[in-house]
């Protein structure tokens, strides 16, 4: 169906694909597992637990223990992208920076957070420590209770960052079981909070496949699985309804009139899928989802694009699945998600290595906000939709006007090392 995709794909070029199985969503959400209503539950079980996020990170307490992240217009940035691409799309352009969430500094401060929230709320209820209507903060008095469980997860690197720290601030003992793409830092800094951080020397799969095995034979281990956690995804997804927040104090309306634009990177697919979904929940067919994969790991959309989901693998067609973009380093996406995004995602576009890191000092030159290179990524599908570009038939076809709006998910960085990104600034 999508021939000339798949041999771009194999030939490790750039690409872009638009999803032909896109339905209404009015018809798309009611063959979904979940919807509005579970959505709704993660939203409220966060605000549940504010102020035990405000005691164990007082940086929240600005934010009443709600761990959100600005959005921002980059006009600058807009007007240097014009001058060195000739064009970009029209509308308007902002940022969303949920690469400096608090706490973990990319957007796995929302699904890996909400995850081992919710597994401790659990775990509270049924021991009796907790009561509905409680005052969460209370949970930091038992520490010993939740030292005897551990939580493990498998990762590139952020969602270590996000379960390791939120663990090990609750008392759990946490392993994060990292494969090969994660970067020194990121175990440094986990080990520095105490967290056990196993190290791999293969890739993603392995790390998880390996991890899920040990955290399986223990009892009192819980293991969250970033390949099938509908948790995760739920936690992702709160994201639409903040946005929604955001867009209405900066005076954007999104309606049909008004189609809003919105570019996520893509690993796995839990967090630009979770977010998509939120989205798409509250602007249905007035929202326009693209993701973003770098050109040696595009596992979406060879699963979305040979109809085959988590059955191919980026090595099937003679990948390696190794890239500068560590948190988008996943040969094979998630089914779950492949699942959920066939009849809703926009389309994708890939990115080369080199790109990101020219993006990623366009950004701090031009409006001073640094974002790790993986996170870089989602440029590009805005880049996609310009003039000239493969994108902008869609673009066109979709924004009667000059009326769209457009948002850069940027995913992480916040905790990147001063000596980190002052070498990724000086990479050609
Ligand atoms: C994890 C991550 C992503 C993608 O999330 P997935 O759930 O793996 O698709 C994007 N950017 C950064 C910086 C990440 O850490």
């Amino acid at each position: 169906m999508y021939e000339y995709v798949l041999e771009d794909i194999s030939k490790a070029r750039e690409t872009y694909w638009e999803n032909a199985g896109v339905i209404p969503f009015e018809k798309a959400k009611n063959s979904q597992p979940f919807g509005a209503e579970e959505i709704e539950d993660a939203g409220a079980r966060l605000d549940r637990f504010a102020p035990l996020i405000m005691k164990l990170f007082p940086e929240t307490i600005d934010q009443n223990g709600i761990i959100e992240s600005p959005l921002k217009e980059i006009e600058k940035t807009k007007e240097i992208l014009r001058q060195k691409m000739g064009e970009v799309p029209t509308g308007k352009l902002f940022i969303k920076c949920d690469s400096h969430l608090a706490i973990a500094g990319s957007v796995k401060a929302r699904g890996g957070i909400y995850e081992v929230l919710k597994h401790t709320e659990e775990l509270a209820l049924a021991a009796g420590i907790l009561k509905p209507g409680d005052d969460y903060s209370k949970l930091t008095d038992y520490r010993d209770y939740f030292a005897q469980y551990s939580v493990q997860v498998g990762s590139t690197g952020n969602l270590g960052m996000s379960i390791g720290i939120m663990s090990a601030a609750i008392g759990y003992k946490a392993i994060v079981h990292m494969s090969s793409d994660a970067k020194e830092w990121k175990k440094k800094l986990l080990r520095s909070k105490g967290v056990i951080v196993k190290e791999y020397a293969s890739d993603y799969s392995k790390a998880v496949s390996e991890g899920r095995k040990i955290s399986d034979l223990d009892p009192n281990s819980y293991f969250v699985d970033d390949e099938h956690s509908v948790d995760l995804f739920l936690g992702y997804a709160v994201a639409g309804k903040r946005l929604a927040g955001q867009l209405e104090d900066n005076n954007i309306k999104v309606d049909a009139e008004h189609p809003l634009y919105v570019y996520i990177p893509c690993g796995v697919g839990g967090a630009p899928g979770g977010i998509t979904f939120g989205l798409k929940n509250i602007w249905g067919d007035n929202v326009h989802c693209f993701f973003v994969e770098p050109t040696q790991a595009p596992c979406m959309l060879a699963g979305l694009a040979s109809g085959r989901g988590d059955e191919v693998c980026v090595q099937d067609y003679g990948l390696t699945g190794v890239t500068a973009a560590d948190g988008l380093a996943v040969g094979r996406c998630s089914r779950l998600v492949a699942r959920i995004m066939a009849p809703m995602l926009s389309g994708i576009s890939t990115v080369a290595d080199d790109k990101l890191f020219e993006y990623m000092r366009l950004l701090h030159d031009a409006d001073d906000i640094i974002i790790e290179p993986s996170s870089c990524a989602a440029f590009e599908g805005y880049i996609n939709m310009a003039a000239g570009k493969r994108g902008h038939d869609y673009f066109q076809k979709t924004a009667s006007s000059d009326n769209a709006t457009h948002i850069i998910w940027a995913t992480g960085g916040s905790l990147m090392p001063d000596e980190i990104i002052r070498e990724y600034l000086n990479m050609i």
